[in-house]
């Protein structure tokens, strides 16, 4: 089984994938750090890609298609990919199909996580984190009182760069560049709707439910 996971910043698609590479025994599939591990590495790649990075600019699909190429080649992740925040765009969606049948393995099934702007509009400006405690708390979906937090509310603290014009922006960026991708894969029938306003098992459990129908 490879699935590919979609949903904006914000959306708790990185808690979801954690869950499932767990559950499923999947090996996650991230072109961040992907890039990251070559520029650590010190590779002729990786220092073509910090060096694009250091300038600003994207690192070109050919690359990524590389990278991609390499983890397909390895057996022992054979059919046990999830993409997480990968493809990015209608190329690397295509290239992705081509060279998934290269080693005989398909998409099983696209996952996204549906959440309306206002609900990630207060999921990241309602966090808040205990600075004595770590406990995270969010002001609106759960907020901290007297039964679930002991500590003086004086340490409750905000991100500092979570500003709602960012957020939203950072949203409104994602929408417009997923729309086509995931139309790709709604045409193909592959793309499963996850309503990602619930809690955190509530939504692995439908997409369990969804994994085990597709394996019946
Ligand atoms: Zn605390």
């Amino acid at each position: 089984m490879n699935i590919i996971l979609f949903g904006p910043p914000g959306a708790g698609k990185g808690t979801q994938a954690d869950i499932l590479v767990k559950f499923y025994e999947l090996h996650k599939v991230s072109t961040g750090d992907l890039l990251r591990d070559e520029i650590k590495n010190n590779t002729d790649v990786g220092n073509k890609i910090k060096l694009l990075m250091d300038r600003g600019e994207l690192v070109p699909d050919d690359i990524i298609n590389n990278l991609i190429t390499k983890i397909l080649s390895k057996k022992k992740f054979d059919n046990r990919l999830i993409f997480d925040g990968y493809p990015r765009n209608l190329n690397q969606a295509k290239k992705l199909d081509l060279l998934l049948k290269e080693y005989k393995q398909r998409i099983s099934s696209v996952f996204s996580l549906e959440v309306n702007r206002e609900s990630i509009i207060k999921r990241v400006i309602g966090r808040q984190i205990c600075s004595s405690c770590g406990l995270i708390f969010n002001k609106y979906y759960r907020p901290a009182i007297s039964k679930n937090h002991t500590c003086d509310p004086k340490y409750l603290n905000k991100r500092s760069d979570d500003n709602e014009s960012t957020i939203i922006n950072r949203f409104e960026t994602w929408s417009d560049k997923t729309l086509p991708i995931l139309n790709y894969y709604k045409q193909q029938n592959l793309l499963h709707q996850i309503n990602g306003m619930g809690e955190i098992n509530e939504i692995f459990e439908k997409i369990h439910v969804i994994i085990a129908s597709l394996e019946a």
